[in-house]
Order: C-alpha cells, then sequence, then structure tokens
C-alpha cells in the first residue's frame, strides 16, 4: 500500500489547483481522475474570474500566461428591453474581473504538475474512499489495469457535482439544498471577434441573453431555452438569429457571426452540502455546491475553497494546528451561501420564468428599475459580482 499525505479526487480546478499549492510547500498529494487528460482539458467552461481567484492561481505558480493573455473588465452591461445600463465594477466596488477561460486555466495546471513531476493519476476508475471518520482513511482503485491502494492523512473531494466523495458521507450526516430552474443555457463557443469589449447581460421578453467572450477572437454566446429543447435542433443559423432578436438593436447591428466551435444546453441549479466536511474528508468546489451560472461564481467559489483548505492544512502541518480542521466548512459556507443569493438573484433578475404572473412581472421589472437607478442597488451589484473578500484562517 502506498502512502501519502492528502488523496485528491478529480483533477478539474479544484484538485490541480490543491494539489500544485500543497505540493510546492512541501505537502505530499496524488490526485486520482476518473477521465483521460485530454478530455478534461478540452472541457469548455467558466471564463470570468474573480481577482480572488486569479490572486490565487498566481501565488501558485500558474498566473504567468494568464497575466500576459487575459482581458480585464472594469464593468459589464445589463439590458432590460433594449435599455442599456452599465455597472461600473471599478468605481462602485474598487475592483475589476478577469477573463481567461477555464480551458486555459486547465492546461496551465496541468503543465505545471507534469513539470513538477506530481502524481497525476488520468484514468483511474473505481475510485472508493474508506475509513474517513477516522484517523487513517484509505483510497482503492483501479488505475491501468490494476487495483491499487492508497493511505493518507486527509481526502480532498474535488470530484465534481457528480462524484463519489459526497456520495460517500453516510446520508444522515449531510443536509443538501436545492433549486432546480424551469430553464437551461443554450451555449455556443465561436471564433469570432466579441460584440462588445465588455459582456452584455439581456433581459428580453424571448428569454436571457448573455454576449460574453474568451479573447479578442473568440466569443462565448448563450441564450436562455426551455428544459425540453434539444441541441441538434438549433443550428448555427437559428441560434445568431435568436441572440439577436435578445440583444440592443445596436449591439445586434454589430455581431459578427461564425461557424460554432461548441454547442451545447447546461441545465440551471442552485446546490449546497451541509456540512462540507466529514472526518477528515474534505469536499471542495463543485463537489459541495453548484450555482446557476448568471453570477459567474462556479469556479470563482472552487477557489475560495481551495484557498480556505490550502490555508488550513498548511498550519495543520507545520504547526500542528489540528483544531483548525473544524473551521473548513463553516468559513467556506459562509461565503458560498453569498454567493448562491447572488447567482439566484441574478437568475430571477434576468430571466423570463414560464410560470410568472402579471405581478411577478411587474415586481422583476421594479427590481430591475431600483437595482440600476440607485447607488445602492448598483454598489450591491458590483461588489458581489467582483467578488466577496476571503475570510482569513486564525
Ligand atoms: C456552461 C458553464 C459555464 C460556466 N461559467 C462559469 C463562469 O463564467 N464563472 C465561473 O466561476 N464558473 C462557471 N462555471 C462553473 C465552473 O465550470 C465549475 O464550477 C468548475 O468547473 C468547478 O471545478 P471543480 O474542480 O470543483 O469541479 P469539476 O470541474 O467538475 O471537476 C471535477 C473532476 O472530478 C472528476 N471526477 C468525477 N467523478 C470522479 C470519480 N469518481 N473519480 C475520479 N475523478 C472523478 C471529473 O472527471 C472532473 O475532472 C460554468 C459551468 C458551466 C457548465
Amino acid at each position: 500500500m502506498t502512502r501519502t499525505q492528502v488523496v485528491i479526487v478529480g483533477a478539474g480546478p479544484s484538485g490541480l489547483l490543491l494539489s500544485q499549492l500543497l505540493d510546492r510547500e512541501g505537502i505530499a498529494t496524488i490526485v486520482l481522475e476518473r477521465q483521460a487528460q485530454r478530455y478534461v482539458e478540452a472541457r469548455i467552461r467558466a471564463g470570468l474570474l474573480e481577482q480572488g481567484t486569479v490572486d490565487l492561481l498566481i501565488e501558485a505558480g500558474v498566473g504567468e500566461r494568464l497575466q500576459r493573455e487575459c482581458l480585464v473588465h472594469d464593468g459589464f452591461e445589463m439590458a432590460f428591453e433594449g435599455r442599456v445600463h452599465r455597472i461600473d465594477l471599478k468605481g462602485l466596488a474598487g475592483k475589476q474581473v478577469t477573463i481567461y477561460g477555464q480551458t486555459e486555466i486547465q492546461k496551465d495546471l496541468g503543465d505545471a504538475r507534469l513539470a513538477a513531476g506530481s502524481d497525476l493519476r488520468y484514468e483511474a476508475s473505481n475510485v472508493a474512499i474508506h475509513d474517513f471518520g477516522g484517523a487513517r482513511p484509505r483510497v482503492t482503485f483501479i488505475h491501468q489495469g490494476r487495483p491499487q491502494e492508497l493511505e493518507c492523512d486527509f481526502v480532498a473531494g474535488c470530484d465534481g457535482y457528480h462524484g463519489v466523495c459526497r456520495a460517500s458521507v453516510p446520508a444522515d450526516a449531510v443536509r443538501t439544498y436545492e433549486r432546480v430552474y424551469p430553464f437551461g443555457w443554450l451555449g455556443i463557443i465561436a471564433n469570432v471577434r466579441p460584440v462588445a469589449h465588455e459582456l452584455v447581460y439581456a433581459n428580453h421578453e424571448r428569454g436571457f441573453a448573455l454576449c460574453s467572450m474568451r479573447s479578442p477572437t473568440r466569443s462565448r454566446y448563450y441564450v436562455q431555452v426551455g428544459l425540453e429543447e434539444k441541441v441538434e435542433d438549433w443550428s448555427d443559423e437559428r441560434f445568431w438569429e435568436e441572440l439577436k432578436r435578445r440583444i440592443p438593436e445596436d449591439v445586434a447591428a454589430r455581431l459578427v457571426t461564425g461557424p460554432s466551435l461548441e454547442k451545447s444546453i447546461a441545465p440551471l441549479r442552485s446546490f449546497v452540502v451541509e456540512p462540507m466536511q466529514y472526518g477528515r474528508l474534505f469536499l471542495v468546489g463543485d463537489a459541495a455546491h453548484i450555482v446557476p451560472p448568471t453570477g459567474a461564481k462556479g469556479l470563482n467559489l472552487a477557489a475560495s475553497d481551495v484557498s480556505t483548505l490550502y490555508r488550513i492544512l498548511l498550519r495543520v502541518y507545520r504547526e500542528g494546528r489540528t483544531d483548525l480542521l473544524a473551521r473548513y466548512s463553516p468559513i467556506c459556507l459562509r461565503r458560498v451561501w453569498k454567493a448562491e443569493r447572488f447567482s439566484w438573484w441574478m437568475t430571477g433578475l434576468l430571466h423570463r420564468f414560464p410560470d410568472t404572473d402579471a405581478f411577478g412581472r411587474r415586481i422583476q421589472q421594479s427590481e430591475q428599475d431600483y437595482f440600476t437607478s440607485t447607488p445602492a442597488g448598483l454598489t450591491t451589484i458590483a461588489e458581489n459580482y467582483v467578488g466577496l473578500p476571503y475570510e482569513p484562517i486564525e
């Protein structure tokens, strides 16, 4: 049986970033990933980073290409039935946001882990975690056709919403909170110049739309669709036409269209498990919580969980501060729930809900009006969007 200090299940952004940070401080990790490296690095997902996420990636030694290639935004726009409001993030909250694709972060982290000669096992199947309620957790799995077993001090469950770690916690030891929304996002990515320098969110009578980007030559666009919609029914032409109808006219007039590189439908969900720790198992990122992407918080919350666990484990190993282990879940959950609230609220503000009556629609319009026309409203949006501060570990 092989021994290590921390076994990390999942090589998404949470798992690789935690492994990178711990290894640089001499804390040994082994990462187990179900998928092949190629598959993990090709997944197209998030792209908007809070400053805290950028700072953590720099601290982990993977910020060089990010700082060279990223786009920095001072604000974003929200359009309600064609009326455009700019949220001046820098002016209102004193911070900016950074555009850099999750795909690129995944590659940077993968390259850094490879260069460090780390123990990263892709295509590990049948991962199972054992004895994590006690002092000596074990992890079993199959790799390259051979059954294997690891013994460790801690297990980090960085294996996403469908992973094995959360599912291994006794059902009566956790509580879950969930909201499923009655629509999804149909998203495409295309090698065309972005329609605007900053993101444009739109609430139109035909539904929500978002104009985003990954670089000066790569755009990311989304439209709200019903849950019954199938991606095969959406030709590129149909997508571009629908997008143009939903965004302000002057923005639509500038839209450059082109063949999609990827097209998919993502359902929208809010989900939190409490607590995020059971014995020596720590749930990190999407394994513990999901947000609808409207607030661009998923990857950023994963980064703040990683930061908290990393700083606690550092003090456990260096100073013997095992008392801090119990602080992980409460510290994370305070920030998680605020991001859950903001993501839920932005979703309510910007989408058309199929079951909303005339009263509900008037309330939504009043919220749009209040939050975009008062300093208090604008500041509330800005300070949540740029990301709330990380809590110190004391
Ligand atoms: C369309 C879309 C747009 C998004 N936009 C944004 C955005 O703009 N900003 C933002 O902050 N967030 C965004 N997100 C969310 C963001 O992508 C996720 O929050 C982020 O990927 C979470 O990282 P993670 O490492 O915790 O989980 P994941 O990325 O899900 O990684 C988990 C890993 O664990 C592996 N795994 C699963 N089960 C096992 C197992 N049994 N054994 C071994 N390995 C396993 C998986 O293969 C995967 O590689 C978006 C998501 C989507 C889908």
